[in-house]
């Protein structure tokens, strides 16, 4: 294999730039071109492509979001939409595919290899930590610190004027950033999707911490919580007991950008040396992915089918450790 295409698509997140020269630099290594490939399976439709060189990927690696810029894109959910992107391939030579992405990126580049041939490797790029298969994926460590960051700047505030706050942060399926941010950042209570949120258990936990001499609390929410939002947890706590003036963040989109973290680098630059490396030995369908401190090929179908959770006993450290 002499060409190969690398896009970004789904979500950004910190350390796909990163990723992006890892490939670049790994095929120019190995004596391959590179195509970047704009705003991803969009950009493969429309023939939105640019030669990559190891110049082209210069002072990006400690850069967030994504110099391909990434895009959600309808049509490719239609066979006649990947048709055209394998169309656009083709015509370019591009032979091989990088996809840095989720597992939706995954879903369709497994429809373009089994329908066209397309020889594709995906690197895991999502800040929620959500996709099967792998340990860690690129992004995560970055949003988790930001999420701190936030809940350690709250803590001020909480302290000096005896509040509550709640805190919300991403994960709609997942509660990874909640767990962590929340253990990191010492909060008192955190509300994950992964267990059943009871908000009578809630207030009674708020009373006992109060009883404790704890004055102030930190509640973590992650996005999709059964209990629901941030505000709308706040909302039932004020309404259903004494604790009348809470206050609600939420964290947002600040966790999806700014500098990836050395972890999120290194995990990049690990990851997109290997994708190429794979790509070149005529390794297709498989996602590189982090077990424990190896990097091991997992097919794509890893990244649904296999159920992303976190070790139970965070909660239960996070539990002792707010008392
Ligand atoms: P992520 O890759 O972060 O999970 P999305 O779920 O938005 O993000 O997927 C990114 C893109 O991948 C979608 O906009 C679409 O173009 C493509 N895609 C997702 N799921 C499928 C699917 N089942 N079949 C074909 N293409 C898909």
């Amino acid at each position: 294999m002499k060409h190969i295409g690398v896009l970004t698509s789904g979500g950004d997140s910190p350390g796909m730039n990163a990723a992006i020269r890892a490939v670049v630099r790994t095929a120019c290594h190995l004596g391959a071109r590179v195509t970047g490939i704009e705003r991803g399976y969009q950009g493969l439709i429309e023939g939105a492509l640019r030669p990559l060189d190891a110049r082209a990927v210069g002072g990006i690696v400690g850069l967030g979001g994504t110099m391909l810029k990434s895009a959600r894109c309808e049509a490719f959910f239609e066979p006649e939409g990947r048709a055209r992107a394998a169309q656009t391939a083709r015509d370019a030579g591009i032979e091989g595919l990088v996809l840095i992405g989720g597992d939706g990126t995954y879903r369709g580049a497994l429809k373009l290899e089994t329908e066209h041939g397309m020889a594709c490797i995906g690197l895991p790029g999502t800040i929620d930590n959500d996709i099967g298969g792998t340990d860690f994926t690129i992004g995560f460590d970055t949003a988790l610190n930001t999420a701190l960051e936030a809940i350690d700047r709250l803590r001020d505030t909480a302290l000096s004027h005896d509040r509550i706050f709640f805190v919300e942060v991403m994960g709609r399926h997942s509660g990874f950033i909640a767990i962590m941010s929340a253990i990191a950042g010492g909060a008192e209570e955190v509300l994950v999707p992964e267990t059943l949120t009871d908000i009578d258990d809630l207030i009674e936990a708020l009373r006992a911490s109060r009883q404790r001499g704890k004055m102030s609390s930190i509640i973590v929410v992650s996005e999709g919580d059964d209990a629901g939002k941030a505000m709308d947890v706040a909302k039932q706590v004020e309404e259903r007991s004494e604790f009348k003036d809470t206050r609600v963040v939420v964290v947002g989109h600040l966790q999806r950008g700014g500098p990836p973290t050395a972890f999120d680098r290194i995990l990049a630059c690990r990851m997109g040396v290997r994708a190429v490396e794979a790509l070149l030995d005529g390794e297709r369908g498989k996602m590189v992915a982090i077990q424990g401190l190896d990097l091991v090929l997992r097919p794509f179908s890893d990244a649904w089918e296999v159920r992303t959770k976190f070790d139970a006993d965070y909660l239960k450290i996070a539990k002792i450790l707010a008392t």
